[in-house]
């Protein structure tokens, strides 16, 4: 027998790794799949290919454990429902024909069967399929997704570690199917569902699996009593089985807080902590409960979803502190690295000054498996990458893109005033009233008119230099002509231009912004075969000239009614980008606001009678803690504020918000003092209002009733009806009348008539007011 070890080494891993492949050869064959041009086999073996490609390129960067089942043809939350047999109803018979095309069924729906829901996982943008549960659904196993990529990565002598969404968190992300109490709650199925992962988790082990780790990023929000006790019980049990690989519960995205003790009281093998946010926190947490004596630790240390270099001397010494905690301390990316690009290393275009500061998921592996190695061997032995390392954070500190003295000064020197309009809404209001001369329920849109295929086909011959500037410039402006007169012609009352020169309403003024960055290949997932490159906000933002005016003053040309300039706000510039680390996100989002700042009052100064800031993403970044919310909103409203501030009384400023339950944010919509807010609401049959109402909202709002997400054309007696409904909660004088969204993704047909029904509708109400 040899002498064991003080300590085991420390092993480096990753929870999942991004899926399309560095040709996004994955979107491509699923694609093309949903078209006909690839067959089911073709489709399987490209994915298999990609899955190989990337269990050798991990190993071969010295990951120990290589993850498995992460993967996913579409989403992994989709996956799991199919693993526990949870299809609902309406898609039985198609994946019952045929496993492959009643999955995409699932995803996407079809003709005659409604697709699940989507909706962001957690925090991060990517987005999951729903899970429809209620008081009569059976579970059944079905690991042969899972087994499957065990037996791939076996087979080509590696380590696999099989990674499942957890039961608890798939319980709790669920929601009731169509025709359940809403009411329902899915976590009254644990005790149905954990018999499933018992029988999953023993097949897993008798096909090979030394180790499976089971998700639980739910455990990182405010959980109930009730909720807590039953993840101890997921864990009693699931830990108390004979026939089971070991088990290793992962947490990322935040801190484990109080579900910290609750895991570790239980007989799981391991813990994966995410240690980038607040480790302290959960360095308590980890003494108080005596350490995890005779089990694995999983030290999330690399940030696995922001694209910038690791701190290693710091990420090690967090490291060191963990060493007497457990038995064996591994190290790892804080989640999984599916939320960031692949690979700097392809992006030519960033100047390597800057590039010498990123690290996509190839660079962070690399990271977790350098730390690992200074964990078990010394610092000595990492010296060169501790060196190099230091190099690189010191020249992006001392950069001065990420420090231009004048943005410093100007963000200094902000005042309470600047970010407070200078008359209270009602004396604003009779000043726009005036300007404006608007009939009761004004009729608008949200910005955007249909990007037709001639746009971006102009667009692709404006970069690939077929077209020059002027042409393309002439494209726009008969673009926004024709959105211009057909506004006229419908009867809308305050216009737009049609946002036809904008790519995508972060990247258009990223592009003109200082401080941001372009990738050319760094596409992250958003959902199934959708992805997108964030712009990178890596250092100190100015506007250095105008980016809308011309735009909408040529609109103003064209027409004697009001146009409304239209912008993007802080907020969501930079939850749409990644977001620089080396300073607190309410300095980043401060100038970013001072940009905008000057972009108001630019249009302003040419005249723009109307400007609309959106923030779409006000909701979705609230922190997943309740006790981290106020100061995000204090932080968040400020800087609308002081985008809008500045503007004058007559000056009308709209926002805008969608994608999202608005009952818990009511004050901070209250607090950004916009004179109207357009919202999303058809879907949900103005419940908005009635929130707004409930809250005594003093000001000017306009809850969509007319729902863009789907090609239906709404008639003017719904769209009416609705109006009704919105009268009900919030009076005339205040209420505005347009659609829930922008029209970027619709047709120009039903986008016509859609218009013209809401202008219907508009009529026919006032006609009824004035009857009354
Ligand atoms: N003004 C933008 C548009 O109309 C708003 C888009 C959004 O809210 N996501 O497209
Ligand atoms: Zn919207």
């Amino acid at each position: 027998m040899t002498a064991k070890p003080a300590a085991a080494a420390a092993r480096a891993t990753v929870y999942g790794y991004p899926r399309q492949g560095a040709g996004r050869e994955l979107k491509k064959a699923i694609e093309g799949y949903w078209r006909g041009r690839v067959d089911a086999d073709a489709l399987r073996t490209t994915a298999a290919e990609l899955r190989r490609a990337t269990w050798r390129q991990l190993a071969e960067a010295g990951v120990h454990e290589v993850p498995t089942g992460d993967f996913s043809y579409y989403d992994h939350v989709l996956d799991t429902t199919v693993m526990v047999g949870a299809v609902p109803e309406r898609h039985r018979a198609a994946v019952a024909a045929d496993p492959l095309e009643g999955y995409f069924a699932m995803a996407r729906g079809t003709q005659d069967v409604a697709p699940l829901e989507m909706t962001k996982w957690f925090d991060t943008n990517y987005h999951y399929l729903v899970p429809e549960l209620g008081p009569d659904t059976v579970f059944t196993a079905d690991a042969s997704e899972q087994l499957g990529q065990l037996a791939e990565a076996l087979a080509l002598g590696l380590t696999p570690r099989p990674v499942l969404v957890g039961p608890v968190t798939y319980l709790l992300l669920a929601k009731p199917a169509p025709g359940v109490a809403p009411d329902f709650d899915p976590l009254t199925l644990l005790d149905r569902l954990l018999p499933v992962y018992a029988e999953v988790l023993a097949a897993l082990r008798e096909a090979g699996a030394d180790w499976a780790q089971l998700d639980e990023p739910a455990l990182v929000q405010d959980r109930t009593p009730a909720e807590l006790a039953a993840a101890g019980r997921a864990y009693r049990t699931l830990g108390g089985l004979t026939r089971r690989p070991k088990l290793l519960v992962a947490s990322y995205f935040g801190r484990l807080g109080e579900a910290l003790p609750v895991l570790a009281g239980t007989p799981v093998d391991g813990l994966a902590l995410d240690l980038t946010e607040a480790p302290a926190d959960t360095l308590d947490a980890l003494a108080a409960v005596g350490g995890l004596p005779g089990r694995r630790l999983v030290a999330g240390v690399v940030n696995g979803r922001n694209v910038w270099v690791n701190d290693l001397a710091r990420s090690l010494s967090t490291l060191a502190t963990l060493l007497g905690l457990a038995d064996r301390v591994d190290v790892a990316a804080s989640c999984s690295l599916l939320h960031v690009p692949l690979d700097v290393a392809v992006e030519r275009d960033i100047d390597p000054q800057i590039r010498r500061w990123l690290a996509f998921a190839h660079q962070k592996t690399a990271e977790v498996v350098t730390l690992a190695r200074g964990l078990t061997h010394g610092t000595d032995a990492i010296a060169a990458e501790l060196a190099a390392n230091r190099a690189d954070l010191a020249s992006r500190a001392a950069s001065s893109l990420t420090h231009d003295p004048a943005v410093r000064a100007r963000a200094a020197a902000v005042t309470p005033a600047d970010a407070r309009r200078s008359l209270p809404y009602e004396e604003r209001a009779a000043a726009q009233r005036a300007r404006l001369r608007l009939p009761l329920l004004p009729t608008t849109t949200i910005g955007s008119f249909p990007q037709t295929d001639e746009l971006r086909a102009a667009r692709g011959a404006l970069r690939a230099g077929r077209i020059d500037a002027a042409a393309y410039e002439e494209r726009v402006r008969a673009e926004i002509g024709e959105v211009v007169s057909f506004q006229e012609r419908a009867g809308l009352d305050v216009l737009v231009h049609g946002e036809a020169e904008r790519n995508d309403m972060v990247q258009y003024f990223a592009e003109q912004l200082t401080g941001f960055l372009a990738t050319r290949h760094g596409w992250v997932q958003s959902y199934g075969t959708r992805y997108v490159r964030p712009p990178i906000l890596v250092g100190d933002v100015a506007r250095p000239e105008p980016m809308t005016v011309r735009w909408t003053r040529y609109a103003r040309s064209l027409t004697d009614r009001p146009v409304k300039g239209m912008l993007t706000g802080p907020v969501t510039m930079l939850a749409w980008s990644f977001v620089r680390d080396d300073q607190p996100r309410a300095r980043t989002a401060r100038q970013v606001a001072l940009a905008l700042r000057d972009e108001v009052a630019d249009l302003e100064a040419d005249g723009t009678p109307v400007i609309q800031v959106d923030e779409p993403a006000l909701r979705e970044t609230l922190p997943l803690r309740a006790e981290d919310r106020p100061a995000y909103l204090a932080w968040a409203t400020e800087a609308f504020r002081l985008t809008t501030g500045g503007a004058g009384p007559a000056t009308q400023i709209h926002t805008h918000m969608c994608y999202a339950e608005f009952g818990d944010i009511v004050q901070a919509i209250d607090d950004l003092d916009a004179d109207v807010i357009s919202l999303e609401a058809a879907r949900s049959h103005m419940r908005v209002a009635r929130e707004l109402a409930a809250h005594g909202y003093p000001r000017e709002a306009g809850p969509g009733v007319y729902d863009i997400h789907s090609p239906r054309v709404p008639s003017a007696a719904e769209a009416a009806a609705l109006l009704r409904t919105g009268l009900a909660a919030i009076p005339a004088e205040r209420l505005w009348v347009n659609p829930d969204c922008g029209l970027k993704t619709r047709g120009w047909p039903e986008t016509r008539a859609s218009l013209e029904n809401l202008v219907a509708a508009a009529r026919t109400v006032r006609a009824e007011l004035s009857a009354s």
